[in-house]
This record gives C-alpha cells, sequence and structure tokens, in this order.
C-alpha cells in the first residue's frame, strides 16, 4: 500500500512520518504521473487559495479530482477539508468539489486563531488532543455524510465513504490514530478492488 501526501505546502514530512506510523509506506507528491502509483492521498493544510493555485499550476487538480471519483480514499486536514468541498461558504465556485460539504473558512474567529482541544472522534478515539490552526468548520453536510467529531456544535470531521476530512491539524502531535482510521480505509478500498 502506497500512500501520498501532496507537497505543494504545509507540514508534509509530518504527515509522512503519521503514515508510516500507521504501517503505511508514505511519500511526499507533487506531480501528475507520481498520482497514478498511489492507493490514497493526504491533502495537508496551508492556505487553500494558495493550494488551489499550486494545484492548477502543476496540473494536479484534474487527476485529483478523477482520483476521488474513481473511489480512491483522500483525507483533507484543514486547507485540504477546503480543497475537498463542494461548498465554500460566501463564494460560488469550489476546488475539488468532491466531499458533499459546506465549509466555512476561518471559523473559529480571529480571536481563537489558533487552539488545542480534546476531541470525541466517532470510531477513532474519545480524547484526541486536536490543533487548529485558522480553521474551517463544516456547516452542511449532505446525506452521504457522516459527522465524526464536532467542537462547540461546529463540525470538524468527516466521513462520506472513502473521503475523509479533518479541520485541525493532526500532524502535529504524536497522536496518529486518525491517520490510522484513513490507512485502514486505503486497506478497505484495495479490498474492494481486488475483489
Ligand atoms: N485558513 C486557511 C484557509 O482558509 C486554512 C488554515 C489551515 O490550513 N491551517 O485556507
Amino acid at each position: 500500500m502506497k500512500i501520498g501526501v501532496l507537497a505543494l505546502q504545509g507540514a508534509v514530512e509530518e504527515h509522512v512520518r503519521m503514515l508510516e506510523k500507521s504501517g503505511a509506506e508514505a511519500l511526499s507528491v507533487k506531480h501528475p504521473h507520481e498520482l497514478e502509483t498511489l492507493d490514497g492521498l493526504v491533502i495537508p493544510g496551508g492556505e487553500s487559495t494558495t493550494i488551489s493555485k499550486l494545484m492548477h499550476q502543476y496540473k494536479l487538480t484534474e487527476p485529483i479530482k478523477q482520483m476521488g471519483l474513481a473511489g480512491k480514499p483522500l483525507f483533507g486536514t484543514c486547507a485540504g477539508l477546503i480543497m475537498l468541498a463542494r461548498r465554500i461558504e460566501g463564494v460560488s465556485s469550489c476546488h475539488l468539489g468532491l466531499l458533499d460539504i459546506t465549509v466555512r473558512r476561518n471559523a473559529f474567529g480571529r480571536q481563537r486563531e489558533s487552539f488545542e482541544t480534546a476531541l470525541d472522534i466517532s470510531g477513532v478515539a474519545d480524547d484526541y488532543e486536536a490543533v487548529f490552526i485558522r480553521a474551517p468548520s463544516v456547516t452542511d453536510v449532505g446525506p452521504g455524510v457522516e459527522v465524526l467529531s464536532s467542537v462547540d456544535d461546529r463540525i470538524v470531521v468527516v466521513r462520506q465513504g472513502h473521503l475523509l476530512g479533518a479541520a485541525f491539524h493532526p500532524e502535529l502531535t504524536e497522536d496518529h490514530r486518525l491517520h490510522s482510521l484513513f490507512v485502514t480505509m486505503v486497506q478497505d478500498s484495495m479490498k474492494m478492488t481486488t475483489i
């Protein structure tokens, strides 16, 4: 199993390390041909408009979208969650448009630009220490989307089949349980395609 971490912006090496700790082979990727050999992809945080520009520049937008449409697991964290969303509040366009959610950018306000809190993430942990940095929240979910965690009534972890999204930075602590969930999702999707 080989999982890529999109290396356009953000804490790429930290994601690679967390995936390795979860038992997967992981590598950073930034060219379309590198996507072909992957069984799953992590889209790290950063700044979504910058990531979007770079994705277009490196001709990655369409191939990543196709990966998602083909059922390959994708995990978007923070800005990566915004990249996956079908709807972004206040704008009429979106980026990859795969995950049936609406996101609100910088949802936790200026006074709380960054904070840590313990989350109860359904099926993952009830004491997951999460680092939020200018984080988005999910304000609406489609019927196929499971809400795995919320903080102060704001949705922060969602899953829609092979698509996983978290509003925070799961790569910045030592806790790899959310990455482990993603690795399991990749394993399951590989079983499904070999049957
Ligand atoms: N605020 C950023 C955005 O809107 C996301 C922040 C992050 O990824 N840490 O793109």
